[in-house]
């Protein structure tokens, strides 16, 4: 898919709406628009990355900032010390449906059973 018709680039573009959490030159932080628990954002690089199994070695740093700002809008969200998930679905088998990488964040109530 191409960036043009990609939802979450139009989202980094403005061109939809989202409730944004956090941004930066490189990431941006909203509110699931379904969510699957009392708190649920994602966490995104602005740059379109299909899967997490197209990334390179060029993206460590970015991604390493994906983690850090993702412990830091879950703290903001009240959801640091009662604790959380974080999930990257990564094609078909993991059911990835927005092919734009993404990171999950949720928590608010117990998360257990995996899967
Ligand atoms: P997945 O690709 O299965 O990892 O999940 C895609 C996620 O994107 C789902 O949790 C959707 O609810 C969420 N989503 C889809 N469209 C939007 C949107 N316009 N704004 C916020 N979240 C969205
Ligand atoms: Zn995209």
């Amino acid at each position: 898919m191409s960036t043009t018709d990609c939802i979450f680039c139009k989202i980094v573009r403005g061109e939809i709406p989202s409730r944004k959490l956090y941004e930066d030159d490189d990431l941006l932080a909203f509110e699931d628009i379904n969510p699957a628990a009392p708190v649920h954002f994602l966490l995104i690089p602005k740059e379109h990355i299909e899967t997490l199994d197209d990334v390179e070695e060029r993206h460590k740093a970015m991604l390493g900032k994906m983690m850090l700002v993702a412990v830091e809008v879950a703290r903001d969200k009240g959801i640091g010390a009662t604790g959380y998930r974080q999930v990257i679905n990564c094609r078909k088998s993991a059911g990835q449906v927005v092919f734009h990488l993404h990171l999950h964040i949720m928590g608010g109530r117990d998360m257990r059973p995996m899967g």
